[in-house]
């Protein structure tokens, strides 16, 4: 038989349980993106398995590389504003850099600050692989996802706090110490809910902020087969260490499948914008 006092603690147990949900409901992307297939999956898969031998370094001068950023920049800049615009969600006044680190690598960070490594350059083979990682990062300027990604952690946490709260609230039901059992698991629940937001928003926040490179350098008329093969180059470069590659993007055959999954859904498009979430 059901008692009054266990019958609130599964009341309360399910609410928190209905407030996890929270965590996963929101994907912190702005707009709905394809689903990756396992026939793309696996040709990508296949593909990045056939490429011999590794991605290959090329020197460049100081100049070079500024130069190469300034034809970038004169290329997308135009359609990348546009699209921002019209998202008309997120930061649209870019302060975009190229730094000496020769990492293989770039990064957005508040205030519309963009930094892209010298190793981009140093491995791109064109302009338009140059061209896609500055989209990406203005993807994830223009989606607000620092911003989002923020936010989820907070409600992460806030989430996490509630429902470890709760479990800690009718386990220690009647004890002494009750308060105090609660707290702890709230401040343990806190930790957990924030890591879970951070982690699963993030990979979401990837694959839109490249689904909107391929926008941006659709409307300005790139090859994006050519942009493409950067994507090729991650994959094949991924793993090996002497790259010391991507440790805040993801680099795969999953990268790759869901950029031709985008791509066929922007041509078919004429390079719409997907539905909003
Ligand atoms: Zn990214």
């Amino acid at each position: 038989m059901l008692g009054y006092r266990q019958f609130r603690r599964n009341v309360r147990l399910s609410l928190a349980l209905a407030g996890a949900g929270l965590v996963c409901g929101c994907s912190g992307a702005v707009h709905q993106l394809p689903q990756i297939s396992k026939d793309n999956l696996s040709l990508a898969l296949a593909e990045v398995q056939s490429v011999d031998g590794r991605p290959q370094r090329h020197t460049i001068s100081d100049d070079e590389v500024l130069d190469t950023l300034d034809s970038v920049l004169r290329r997308i800049g135009p359609s990348a504003d546009q699209v921002c615009r019209e998202m008309n969600t997120g930061v649209c006044d870019w302060d975009i850099r190229a730094s000496a680190d020769r990492r293989l690598n770039a990064n957005a960070r508040p205030n519309g600050r963009i930094e892209i490594k010298r190793g981009i350059f140093e491995y791109a083979d064109n302009q338009e692989q140059i061209a896609m990682v500055v989209a990406h990062e203005i993807g994830h300027q223009a989606a607000n996802h620092l911003e989002r990604n923020h936010r989820n952690q907070v409600t992460g946490r806030l989430v996490g706090a509630i429902l470890l709260g709760a479990v800690g609230a009718a386990v220690s039901h009647g004890h002494r110490d009750s308060a105090f059992v609660t707290r702890t698991a709230m401040n343990a629940g806190a930790g957990v809910g924030g890591y879970v937001g951070g982690i699963a928003y993030s990979k979401e926040q990837e694959r839109e902020a490249d689904y909107l490179s391929a926008v941006i350098l659709y409307r300005a008329g790139l090859d994006l087969d050519k942009a493409r093969g950067f994507l090729v180059k991650l994959a094949t470069a991924s793993g090996q260490k002497e790259t010391g590659l991507l440790d805040s993007h993801p680099a795969g055959p999953e990268r790759l499948a869901a950029w031709d999954q985008a791509v066929r859904e922007i041509r078919a498009s004429n390079g719409r914008l997907p539905q909003r979430q």
